[in-house]
């Protein structure tokens, strides 16, 4: 059984920002006193949310976090990751904070700071580092934008204005408020995007803990020279990439080396932990997961656990978030959703979502999808004064009930029934042995005997990764070699059935 796909509250659409309700209630009696100390500057700072509020808001956003990107499975990288993290918190000035250290099964290459001290790093960012001094170096960064209160007042300015994030590139200003239940609200808080200042200071105070937590602090300078080169496309990844929230200030290498300059002698080297670092990483998967389900390019999503397959229309844009499916038409005015859904029958089922709060629809028809019991309903709603109508399908298969939204602001509807239409009648049962079988590709670390150019390694070990992505994973720049005898990461796997 699958863990993510199982954790799923609830199929269709709950209203939207339930969640957030009494948070802002709260920052709406916390303006009263909206004076606080910023604890690394000393400075007095308006933030609208106490150190209480603070931790809440973490506290309540980590298991969605958790539940829609998944934390990656490996006891012993989690305790690694989280002993450097937890070493350096308590070099900062906010050591009492309930600190969590997590690496979430991401392919994206980022981290992500969450009020109140929770820390993530995706296994993306993991396969592009090469030492557990670089590891410190973001770790760092980001425990400096929990320090300095970046995380809270982004949050008060971006979403305190009661502002929902969403990610501009999938939802319509039309279906915004609809779609809100597309993305949990807790999950929204890894969009924040910082300013360069804060980028600046956070620099600054990552270098000041890993220091002083006794690592190399000239890891810092590769790595954020690897984050710059590394953004690109992620295949499948569920998050922005590092630099669409951490936007790079300029001249960021040199104030760094700046920095470290003035460190006392004795802190300007310390532990880089190279080997031990690239043993962690031998087995790490990387790249998209297809078990955790997959679109191929005709815009087929597979899923190899649960053993389904649905057809999206295939111009729409999809998002695959673990615990949701999505597709937005090319006009931005149509989306389908699919979602585990609970309960056990399909019919019960679909009258209990027509039945649910804001939604109103037809008595539901059983019926038959691909040789699968199912249910099919028509139903309208609104989203901020928006009349929305749709379809739904839920479909029985194995121990699931699935289900299928499709739906549209009522004035588009007629124009995307037929691919509505389409989509909904599509899931089916997945029988094709290569995607039931598909693995995602791991790090393999391999040390050449011979010093090898990168086109040399990339033949010497073949895999699904062309050279230059192998050069960026090892942080090779343009015609520099492999030395001989030094850990290095190759990929290995088998391309995803297309
Ligand atoms: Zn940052």
């Amino acid at each position: 059984m699958d863990r993510a796909w199982s954790g799923v509250p609830r199929s269709g659409m709950r209203g939207r920002d339930s969640m957030w309700r009494p948070q802002l209630a709260s920052l709406g009696l916390a303006l009263l006193c909206a004076c606080a100390t910023n604890p690394v500057t000393g400075r007095p700072e308006l933030v609208f949310m106490s150190e209480a509020q603070e931790i809440a808001l973490g506290r309540q956003a980590a298991p969605e976090i958790a539940a829609g990107m998944g934390i990656y499975e490996d006891d012993a990288l989690q305790r690694y990751v989280e002993g450097i993290g937890l070493r350096m918190a308590q070099e900062s000035e906010r050591p009492g904070l309930p600190w969590q250290f997590l690496v979430v099964d991401d392919p994206t290459v980022n981290a992500f700071a969450v009020p109140g001290g929770f820390i993530y790093v995706t296994r993306g960012i993991l396969a592009h580092m090469s030492s557990e001094a670089e590891l410190a170096s973001v770790l760092g960064h980001e425990i400096g934008h929990v320090t300095a209160r970046h995380s809270v007042s982004q949050y008060t300015k971006q979403m305190g204005a009661q502002l929902v994030l969403l990610p501009t590139v999938f939802l319509p200003a039309e279906l915004q408020g609809f779609s809100g239940a597309l993305l949990g609200s807790g999950f929204q808080l890894l969009f924040l995007k910082y300013s360069r200042d804060d980028e600046r200071q956070s620099d600054e105070l990552g270098l000041a803990y890993m220091s002083r937590a006794g690592y190399d602090p000239n890891e810092m300078v590769d790595m954020f020279r690897t984050l710059g080169r590394s953004s690109r496309s992620s295949g499948g990844g569920r998050v922005p990439e590092w630099l669409a929230t951490h936007p790079n200030p300029e001249n960021r290498e040199e104030m760094i080396q700046q920095r470290i300059a003035l460190l006392p002698v004795d802190a300007r080297s310390g532990t880089v932990g190279r080997a031990a670092f690239m043993q962690r990483l031998d087995g790490l998967a990387y790249g998209e997961d297809p078990r955790q389900g997959f679109f191929s390019e005709a815009n087929v999503f597979h899923h190899p656990e649960l053993a389904f397959r649905v057809e999206f229309p295939s111009d729409w844009k999809t998002v695959n978030q673990r615990q949701r499916v999505a597709a937005l038409s090319p006009e931005q005015d149509a989306v389908i959703q699919l979602s585990l859904a609970e309960g056990d029958d399909p019919e019960e089922v679909a009258r209990q979502f027509v039945a649910s709060d804001g939604v109103s629809g037809a008595a539901p028809q059983r019926t038959s999808v691909n040789g699968l019991v199912a249910a099919n309903t028509e139903f309208t709603a609104s989203a901020d004064g928006t009349p929305i109508r749709g379809l739904a399908t839920f479909v029985k298969h194995g121990d699931h009930v699935f289900g299928l939204l499709g739906y549209a602001p009522q004035s588009k509807f007629g124009a995307r029934l037929t691919a509505l239409r389409g989509a909904l009648a599509s899931f089916a049962r997945e029988t094709d042995p290569a995607v039931l079988g598909a693995q995602p590709w791991r790090i393999d670390v391999v040390s050449p005997e011979r010093r090898m150019s990168q086109a040399a390694f990339a033949r010497a070990y073949p895999g699904p990764a062309s050279a230059d992505e192998l050069a960026l994973l090892n942080q090779l720049d343009a015609g520099e070699f492999y030395p001989a005898g030094a850990p290095a990461k190759r990929i290995v796997g088998q391309a995803l059935p297309r």
